[in-house]
């Protein structure tokens, strides 16, 4: 079921070439939000090796720079495998996983998780906190109703109400490893955050295996490593929520993006775009914004927030990046494209012209 492509050493040969030439190597990553430019040294040294997968509904890609063909690839596939494992236990998909088990039982009783689920758990509690309740991990009954993937037509306002009173992060009691959900037919949803986690711990798997540089991007959830490393920084590119090219450009050594949009996933209904981010305040795909990126260390953070920033729209947004000292980015509905204090400040960044259509 996996589409895996081969892994590109005739590519890598070519990128070297260019690199040397001066100008860079761009690859467009599938359904990422995000373009990459790979460059590799000019030596007769290490190679750029990329692999891309198939997984948790969406498109993976892993680079890595290096020396020996056979570390790599076996790199690259543990890092494929841990990603698997993590759709095993956090998919709502699936009805077997840890998270569709405990959606069915933490309402009546507190049920005790493994220690992946009690951090992500807590990781999102906080995001949520940070972020007023916009970023909301119990969105499960909101998502479920939606089904954007599948639905031409809105629900009733009725209801997208009576969903709504099902979504509130406050009514999930963390206490050890036992969650209990203070709410009948209330769920979670990792959707807006466990992206950014596998992200992390496939570049936790790589550096195990002894990579030393290597990009993993998970849709539009991209963690890089290693750039000083290799000698030259990873050139990473935002793109246009309303059309081809870029927004942006930067550079970054380690670090990782996260870029929220609503050009992936919607449906239009009577001339008016329905799309896979909700606000848990009105229960309807939220408004205000096209796209939202954030940069840090982790993905899981980088994730959640840009979820919970794109709620918020550019104004609220804007201003909880700006007192949280969060670098990142923000396209209104208006076109207009809005950075943090942080990211002008603290980022090699260089927007690409004027403002997107
Ligand atoms: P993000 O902004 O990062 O997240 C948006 C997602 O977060 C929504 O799709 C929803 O799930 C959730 N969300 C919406 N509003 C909020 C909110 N206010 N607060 C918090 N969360 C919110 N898709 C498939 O079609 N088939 C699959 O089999 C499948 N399996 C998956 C397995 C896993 C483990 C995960 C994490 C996702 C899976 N998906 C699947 C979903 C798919 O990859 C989504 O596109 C993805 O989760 C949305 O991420 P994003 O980066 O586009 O947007
Ligand atoms: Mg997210």
């Amino acid at each position: 079921m996996n589409r895996i492509t081969a892994v590109r050493e005739r590519g890598a040969a070519r990128a070297a070439k260019s690199a040397c030439a001066g100008t860079g190597h761009f690859a467009r990553l599938v359904a990422a939000g995000i373009m990459l430019g790979v460059l590799v040294g000019c030596s007769a040294g290490p190679a750029t090796f990329e692999e891309t997968r198939s997984l948790m509904g969406t498109y993976i890609s892993i680079t890595v720079v290096e020396t020996e063909r056979n570390r790599a690839e076996q790199a690259i596939d543990k890092a494929f495998s841990e990603i698997r494992r993590l759709e095993h236990i956090l998919s709502i998909w699936q009805e077997d996983t840890e998270i569709s088990l405990l959606n069915r039982t933490a309402q009546r009783v507190p049920v005790q998780v493994s220690e992946e689920i009690r951090r992500l758990t807590e990781t999102s509690l906080e995001v949520a906190a940070r972020t007023d309740g916009a970023f909301d991990p119990t969105i499960g009954p909101l998502v479920a109703l939606w089904k954007i993937t599948k639905r031409k037509v809105p629900p009733s306002d009725e209801e997208v109400l009576q969903a709504r009173r099902q979504v509130d992060y406050r009514k999930v009691d963390l206490e050890g490893d036992r969650v209990k959900i203070n709410g009948e037919g209330t769920t979670f949803d990792f959707g807006g955050i466990a992206k950014g986690y596998a992200a992390d711990r496939a570049v936790a798997v790589l550096k195990q295996e002894g990579i030393r540089a290597g990009i993993v991007s998970v849709a539009g959830d991209i963690r890089v490593f290693g750039g000083a490393d290799r000698g030259t920084p990873w050139k990473l590119g935002i793109q246009n929520p309303r059309g081809p090219g870029l927004i942006a450009r930067l550079l970054m050594d380690d670090g990782c993006i996260s870029t929220s949009g609503d050009y992936e996933r919607y449906f239009e209904y009577e001339g008016r775009r329905y799309h896979h981010i909700i606000d848990p305040r009105t229960g309807y795909p939220a408004a205000g914004a096209r796209s939202v990126s954030v940069l840090g260390t982790e993905s899981v953070y980088c994730d959640g927030l840009a979820t919970g920033f794109f709620v918020l729209g550019p104004d609220a947004g804007l201003a909880r990046m700006n007192e949280q000292g969060i670098a990142g980015l923000i396209v209104g509905s208006d076109g207009k494209l809005r950075m943090s204090r942080a990211l002008e400040t603290g980022y090699r960044i260089e927007l690409t012209g004027s403002d997107p259509p």
